[in-house]
């Protein structure tokens, strides 16, 4: 359905607008617009890029002056009418511009009209030369001809101009007259082909399933089958091969003619995925959409997407918009993991996007994890989502043993607070003796300090929140980062009356540091932290290293934990378990739970059984306990219970609402004003708590306050503020932000 000539269109504009406007579509060009076409239009004294958004069709006489759309810069819609749908839907959902949506969608290079990448081939018409007196001709042309008469096939650009140091203008006049004709060749630019091959041993022949993933596998070509949006969660323990579920599903899908994408949390910790993957559907070309692409390799992936030249689709968070061709699955593994939410605008969740958009394709979503979210369990309980599960490791493998270190104890022994207890050092030893490999787990995150009794474990928490307090070096108060109670820093703990509390941290390089002082001489140490990472091949090196046994202790902090899948380690020691557990964050047992037992599955995972030495000072929380026994149900109860109890996420959602400000009085004053309108207007529809200081008060010289909001309704909620926003005199030097669904609070 084309539109007519002069027609009148919604472009959304790319540059400063926040809504589609209306221009006229006279452009008599040979290529017709359509929605999502990308064009350019006047905007004030601008000129600027834009997306057709739609035809406009019972249109009054406008009273305005329309202007004119200026040029196509592609008539190819950079974006699918699916893909414009998802984008209405996270605008509205995420309460952010639709520009900075269609940002993080659409790949820049391809906003910014960049084509594929062709070079000129030339070859001689050899019919005209032989018609024509070439004596008469200049000597550069002479060159030119009597080389290409000596090729056999079209010559590039390039090489004629280095044999025959000719200039651009003499060929081009050689082609004007005929001589030379020239085609063009499209170069594909395939990001680095060679990071994946060298874990290619891994898996080459096919395996025959288990029982169970038998069962899994048949569920989900029955959902497949019905052609509906479905999402399943495929809950199972580590290493009960869901990755091979995942692939039969691919398989499944692809056979029916759909596309399929494939979510990972991070690309570069999935190497042994993407090349499995490769292995597995070698016919299909598989586009892996890496965070560190260059623009035209970004571009290429893209083009084959929409030119139908894959449908297969591997990558982290942002692929979720790849525009892939009849979606038909989206597998989202590890859908628990945080790094699926964006934390800048707009401040997507990349799971919750994918299930969106299935439902927009009528695809099926299939959620994987061995520690699945609570939102996840909860949305399987109210019977919105299915289930399968593999409860059991291939080959029947043992979950490794855990043994819990209490360091209470361990500082009893020394008097002062240990960092290695005796009995991992000893266990580490007993790895170098026998040749096997183990991992150093630390999780840190820099900027909190909880206070902690070492005698009995105890942690300052808040009065009216189920959280820990956190202890600002600024004034020595204890802080409540939720809902803004605050108290001196006690001297004494509150539960034992001990003099001895502790602030404490220490970091990856001290454990190296240490782990070499105590091991033996010849030991090879390494470590992955957030500082390798920015350093890609040392960390692929690291990672493969590793990987083919040239390593025997790897300190890490919790990137480690994500799904590698090293057969030859035989032990894991978690440092300080307790650290999501002192976190300002009614999610910290959830996340000290789902760290335990992922870093835990890292072990036993070849044919000699797995251990695992988790120290902490509080082994009788919740969370430590069931991770021990890697008892998912367990946890999920009494964490649910918990959550239920204070009507926390998932029973409600969580909004938080940042304001920021270089002058803290304004921000304080501010966020105070907000507050007090919101309280006004009694919302019944929203609990509001706070405002608070943000756990970092003060970012590069912006002080943050925030308030949280707890609704059953984002919609509603948002409609209900943004009506009293509108109205509310924000100083220009304060600024505010939404975080919908807000998992990291910082
Ligand atoms: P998970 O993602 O559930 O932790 P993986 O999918 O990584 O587990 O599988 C763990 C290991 O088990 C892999 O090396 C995989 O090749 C192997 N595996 C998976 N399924 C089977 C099977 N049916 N028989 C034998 N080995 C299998
Ligand atoms: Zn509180
Ligand atoms: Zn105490």
């Amino acid at each position: 359905m084309g539109p007519t000539q002069d027609s009148l269109v919604q472009v959304q504009p790319l540059g400063g607008f926040d809504k589609p406007l209306t221009y006229r579509n006279n452009f008599r060009g040979t290529e017709s617009i359509e929605p999502g076409s990308l064009v350019t239009i006047p905007l004030g004294k601008r000129k600027i890029p834009g997306i057709v958004w739609a035809f406009e069709q019972n249109i009054a006489k406008p009273k305005f002056k329309i202007h004119n759309i200026l040029s196509v810069i592609q008539a190819t819609p950079v974006l699918t009418s699916e893909l414009m749908q998802l984008a209405s839907w996270i605008s509205r959902y995420y309460c952010c511009s639709m520009e900075a949506c269609l940002e993080a969608m659409i790949p820049a290079p391809v906003r910014e009209g960049m084509k594929s990448k062709s070079r000129r081939l030339l070859f001689l018409e050899k019919e005209k030369l032989a018609q024509m007196d070439i004596s008469t001709r200049a000597t550069s042309q002479k060159k030119i001809i009597s080389f290409l008469e000596k090729q056999s096939q079209p010559v590039n650009l390039k090489l004629i101009q280095e044999k025959t140091s000719a200039s651009s203008a003499t060929i081009n006049n050689l082609v004007k007259k005929g001589l030379i004709r020239e085609t063009q060749e499209r170069i594909e630019r395939v990001a680095y082909e060679d990071d994946f091959l060298d874990s290619a041993e891994s898996v080459d022949h096919r395996i025959e399933l288990t029982d169970e993933q038998k069962v899994a596998v048949t569920e989900i070509s029955t959902d497949l089958n019905k052609k509906a949006f479905h999402t399943r969660l495929l809950s199972g323990v580590t290493g009960s091969g869901k990755t091979e579920v995942y692939f039969e599903a691919m398989e499944f899908a692809l056979a029916g003619g759909g596309g399929v994408l494939f979510l990972v949390p991070e690309v570069a910790l999935a190497p042994q995925t993407v090349s499995r993957l490769r292995m597995r559907f070698g016919e299909e070309k598989v586009v892996v959409w890496h965070s560190h692409l260059s623009a035209g390799e970004r571009v290429d992936a893209w083009r084959s997407l929409i030119q139908n030249e894959s449908r297969i689709v591997v990558g982290a968070r942002s692929a979720v918009f790849a525009p892939i061709p009849k979606l038909r699955l989206i597998i989202v593994d590890e859908e628990h993991e945080t790094s699926y939410k964006q934390e800048d605008t707009p401040r997507y969740h990349a799971r919750d996007v994918a299930v969106v958009r299935a439902k927009t394709t009528d695809a099926l979503c299939l959620l994987g994890s061995a520690t699945p979210s609570l939102e996840t369990i909860n949305n399987v309980q109210k019977g919105k989502y299915g289930i399968s599960k593999l409860t059991q490791r291939v080959d029947n493998r043992e979950l490794p043993l855990v043994h819990l270190v209490d360091m209470r104890r361990e500082a009893d022994k020394i008097k002062t607070l240990p960092i290695l207890s005796q009995p991992l050092v000893e266990a580490l030893r007993e790895r170098c003796v026998n040749g096997e490999q183990s991992i150093l787990f630390l999780n840190r995150r820099g900027f909190n300090t909880t206070m902690l009794c070492p005698d009995c474990g105890h942690v300052e928490g808040c009065k009216h929140c189920s959280i820990a307090l956190t202890y600002h070096r600024t004034d020595g108060y204890l802080k409540c980062h939720l809902c803004g109670y605050r108290k001196p820093t006690p001297r004494r703990c509150s539960e034992c009356n001990s003099f001895d509390l502790h602030k404490r941290g220490h970091g990856t390089q001290k454990i190296e540091d240490l782990v070499a002082e105590l091991l033996p001489r010849r030991t090879i140490i390494r470590r992955i932290d957030a500082d390798i990472m920015t350093k890609k091949n040392l960390f692929r090196e690291t990672l493969s290293d590793f990987r083919k046994g040239k390593i025997d202790v790897l300190v890490g902090t919790q990137m480690i934990a994500k799904g590698l899948d090293f057969p030859k380690v035989t032990l894991v020691g978690v440092i300080d378990a307790d650290l999501p557990l002192r976190m300002e964050d009614f999610r910290a047992s959830e996340r000290a739970f789902q760290m335990l037992v992922q870093v835990s599955g890292r072990s036993g995972r070849g044919n000699r059984a797995g251990e695992v030495f988790v120290q902490t000072y509080a082994p009788h929380s919740p969370s430590i306990q069931y991770a021990r026994k890697a008892d998912l149900e367990g946890f999920v109860d009494e964490e649910l219970a918990m959550r239920k109890e204070f009507n926390y996420p998932p029973y409600r959602h969580l909004i938080r609402h940042l304001f920021r400000s270089r002058s803290e009085a304004k921000v304080e004053f501010y966020i105070n004003k907000w507050t007090k309108l919101v309280n006004e207007n009694n919302f019944e529809e929203i609990t509001v708590k706070g405002p608070a200081p943000a756990p970092i008060e003060k970012m590069n010289g912006y002080y943050r306050y925030h308030l949280f909001y707890f609704t059953c309704s984002v919609r509603t909620a948002l409609e209900k503020l943004g009506d009293i926003r509108k109205q509310f005199p924000l100083d220009p030097e304060v600024h505010d932000v939404l975080d919908v669904d807000a998992h990291q609070i910082s």
